[in-house]
C-alpha cells in the first residue's frame, strides 16, 4: 500500500505560492513536452472497464472524473461499462488538499462529467479544473455536480459564528460517505444526472443504481448486527472524519485530539483528552493514515486505550478496494476494538 507523504496544510495555506508555481511548472511539461502523464502511482488509473459507449453515440466511453475513490466506485456501479471513471485523489491521501500532478490536468481535460464532495472538501479540484481549461466541467455548469449540496451536512456552523484560526469544515462536516445512506444518496445524484447528460442510457444507469443500493441495503443489516453491541460506546477521533460512521452505529464521538478541523493540538488539549479517556474509560483512539500518528498513539499508550489507523476511503489500504468493502473493514476493526475494551 503506497503510504501518502505529503503534509496536507500544503494545499491550506503556506504552501499556496509553492503548489502552484510546482503546478505551472508541470502543466508546462504536459503541454509543451507533449507527455502521457498517466502513472499510475499518482492514484488516477482508471480501472475502467471494457465495451463501447452507447451513452454517447460516439463509440466512446463518457470521461468521468470524481474527486475520490469512494465516489469512483459508486460512479462505476451507477454508469456500468458506458463509462471511464477516474479519479484526482487517492484513498489514502487527504482529501482536504492534494498536491497537483500531470495526471490531473490531463484526466480533466478529457473530461465530460465531474462530481465534486463538495461542502468546502475539494474546493482545490477547481483550480485544477481551472489549469485544465476545460470549460464544459467548469464549477457552476451542469456536468459539474457538486454532491455535497444534495446531503444533509451534519455540524453545520451557526450563522455569524467566526472560528478561530483557520480551520477546515467551514461550511459543515464534509465527510458525509460514511454514513452508508447518504452513499445511496450519491448513487441517485449520480444517476440522475448521467441520465440527463446521455438519456440513451438512463435504463442501464438506473440498473446499475438500483443493483447498487439493494447491495448497500444487504450490507447495512450485517454491518448494524456486528455494531449492535456497541452502541453508546465512545470514541476518540483524531480529526473529524468518523462523525456520520458515529451517528450511523450509534457511537459517541467523546473527543478530537484536533481542537477544531485543521488546527494542529496544543498541549493543554492533549492533556485534557488524556484525563477524558482516563476518566471515562474510552477504549478505542481512531485515526487515519494520512494523519500525524505519533500524537493519537502516544495518547493511547498512556491511557491503555486501543489505536486504530484506518482508511475513510476506498483503498486507502489493503483490502478496502470498494466502498462496502471499506465500511467491511471498518466495522470489523472498530466492533472488535470495542468489544476488547469492555465498558
Ligand atoms: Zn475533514
Amino acid at each position: 500500500m503506497r503510504k501518502n507523504t505529503e503534509p496536507f496544510t500544503m494545499g491550506l495555506s503556506t504552501g499556496v505560492a509553492y503548489r502552484l508555481f510546482g503546478f505551472a511548472l508541470l502543466l508546462a511539461v504536459c503541454i509543451f513536452a507533449g507527455c502521457r502523464c498517466d502513472d499510475p502511482r499518482n492514484g488516477t488509473s482508471a480501472d475502467g472497464s471494457a465495451g463501447s459507449n452507447a451513452a454517447s453515440g460516439s463509440g466512446k466511453k463518457i470521461q468521468i472524473v470524481t474527486t475520490s475513490t469512494d465516489f469512483r466506485d459508486i460512479c462505476k456501479r451507477v454508469a456500468g461499462d458506458s463509462a471511464e471513471v477516474k479519479t484526482l485523489a487517492r484513498g489514502d491521501q487527504n482529501l482536504h488538499g492534494i498536491e497537483a500532478r500531470p495526471a490531473h490536468i490531463t484526466m480533466l481535460q478529457k473530461a465530460d462529467v465531474y462530481f465534486a464532495i463538495g461542502a468546502g472538501m475539494d474546493d482545490w479540484a477547481n483550480r485544477f479544473i481551472k489549469s485544465s481549461g476545460n470549460r464544459k466541467i467548469k464549477p457552476g455548469g451542469k456536468n459539474h455536480v457538486d454532491v455535497g449540496k444534495h446531503i444533509s451536512l451534519l455540524e453545520k456552523p451557526a450563522a455569524g459564528a467566526r472560528p478561530s484560526g483557520k480551520p477546515l469544515h467551514l461550511a459543515g462536516n464534509p465527510h458525509y460517505w460514511l454514513n452508508p445512506e447518504n452513499t445511496v444518496v450519491i448513487a441517485k445524484v449520480m444517476c440522475s444526472t448521467l441520465s440527463k447528460l446521455y438519456p440513451d442510457s438512463k435504463t442501464d444507469f438506473e440498473k446499475g443504481r438500483d443493483d447498487f443500493i439493494k447491495k448497500i441495503e444487504a450490507a447495512k443489516m450485517r454491518w448494524k448486527k456486528k455494531m449492535r453491541s456497541c452502541r453508546g460506546r465512545k470514541i476518540i477521533t483524531y480529526h473529524k472524519s468518523w462523525s456520520y460512521f458515529a451517528a450511523f452505529f450509534s457511537l459517541v464521538e467523546a473527543g478530537v485530539i484536533e481542537p477544531q478541523p485543521g488546527i494542529p493540538p496544543s498541549p493543554a488539549h492533549i492533556s485534557t483528552i488524556i484525563d477524558k479517556v482516563k476518566r471515562e474509560r474510552i477504549s478505542v483512539v481512531l485515526s487515519e493514515p494520512c494523519y500525524p500518528l505519533k500524537m493519537p498513539r502516544m495518547i493511547a499508550k498512556q491511557t491503555g486505550a486501543a489505536f486504530l489507523v484506518l482508511p475513510t476511503s476506498v483503498d486507502g489500504a489493503d483490502g478496502t478496494g470498494t466502498y462496502i468493502k471499506l465500511m467491511d473493514h471498518a466495522v470489523d476493526k472498530i466492533s472488535s476494538a470495542l468489544k476488547k475494551g469492555g465498558q
